[in-house]
């Protein structure tokens, strides 16, 4: 695999309760790894079939065999991308797909361990090997930072007196970055549970007093990793530093559907601008891994999200995707524009 390669999942969720009290009729089918989406208003048109990586069907009861759980979802994935990030690579994670389609619940899921998304999960391994691994020879650090990204401007949820529209830079060596942003060492699980806890009341409070609603922003967690290499015989160290971004991206519904005017529409425009860019980004990515080409042009300077996670796609990194799906009819053209937003990364 070239560096480029983007893992794609899909994952449905259950029907919430809009949709039963609409009688709303499940239009998704998964197979194996292929997924399909049957058209309700003309259900005689053959379905449309999408192959991923992984299709996750979480629409009937955990009972059910094909259920996909938290646990299977972050094995599949979670895991994968921490074993890169031990190897020295940049990783990124991200969730795509309209509100209500399951991106939070994917990412960080509930507060009952078994509901943990893939960030908690994550971290939690990332301390259990580092306490496995650490000895003389070999000792790490971790730093993180929450952000989020609304109309292109970016807020420090890490340290909410800091209200928002914090300057993007371009360090020469180490590429774009968020200038005063915070950043805090972690030594446990713990403490990364409490920032991440602490960054989504922020997140919530900030959006109920512009109100609006979290929905329509961006949160980038990141995890900066450095493992440190001593060797007692010549006394040298060696560093390998790996970034981990986790990125519950904006709803995906587009800004006419939701008859939005003004500011709202602009704000749409925007919000669309970033989910646009990366949809750019990741399929042009998804080009120069099949052509095996090292150079292609990327527009990671058109949007404000793809210009901080410039060295987390493509390059010396990993990416991974997974795109949160309703079962429901009534969610129709939404899902099949996630589906196919889906399909041009791989
Ligand atoms: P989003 O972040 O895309 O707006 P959420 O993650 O908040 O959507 O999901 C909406 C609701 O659906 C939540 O109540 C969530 O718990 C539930 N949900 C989403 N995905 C699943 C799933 N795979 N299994 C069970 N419940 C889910």
């Amino acid at each position: 695999m070239s560096g480029a390669s983007v893992k794609v999942a899909v994952r449905v969720r259950p029907f919430n309760s809009r949709e039963t009290s609409k009688e709303s009729k499940c239009i998704i089918q998964m197979q194996g790894s292929s997924t399909s989406i049957i058209n309700p208003k003309n259900p005689k048109e053959a379905p449309k079939s999408f192959s991923f990586d992984y299709s996750y069907w979480s629409h009937t009861s955990p009972e059910d065999p094909c259920f996909a759980s938290q646990n299977q979802v972050y094995n599949d994935i979670g895991k994968e991308m921490l074993l890169h990030a031990f190897e020295g690579y940049n990783v990124c994670i991200f969730a795509y797909g309209q509100t209500g389609a399951g991106k939070s619940y994917t990412m960080m899921g509930k507060q009952e361990e078994s509901q943990a998304g893939i960030i908690p999960q994550l971290c939690e391994e990332l301390f259990e090997k580092i306490n496995d691994n650490c000895n003389e020879e070999m000792s790490y650090s971790v730093e993180v930072s929450y952000m989020e990204i609304y109309c292109e401007r970016v807020r420090d949820l890490l340290n909410p007196k800091n209200k928002g529209n914090l300057r993007v830079r371009e360090h020469p060596l180490l590429g774009p970055y968020v200038e005063d942003l915070s950043k805090l060492a972690v030594t446990s699980y713990t403490d990364i549970a409490d920032l991440m806890d602490a960054g989504n009341k922020a997140r919530t409070v900030a959006a109920t007093n512009m109100n609006e609603t979290s929905s329509r922003s961006h949160a980038v967690f990141t995890i900066v990793f450095t493992q440190k290499k001593h060797d007692s015989e010549t006394n040298l160290s060696t560093e390998k530093v790996s970034k981990i971004s986790l990125v519950d991206l904006a709803g995906s519904e587009r800004a006419d559907s939701t008859g939005a005017k003004g500011t709202r529409l602009k704000e749409g425009a925007n919000i669309n601008k970033s989910l646009t860019t990366l949809g750019k980004v990741i399929s042009a990515l998804a080009e120069v891994s099949k052509k095996k080409k090292k150079t292609d042009f990327i527009p990671y300077r058109d949007s404000v999200l793809t210009w901080l996670l410039r060295e987390n796609l493509g390059g010396n990194s990993r990416t991974a995707m997974v795109a949160a799906l309703s079962p429901a009819d009534i969610n129709y053209d939404e899902t099949l524009s996630t589906l196919r937003y889906a399909d041009r990364a791989k």
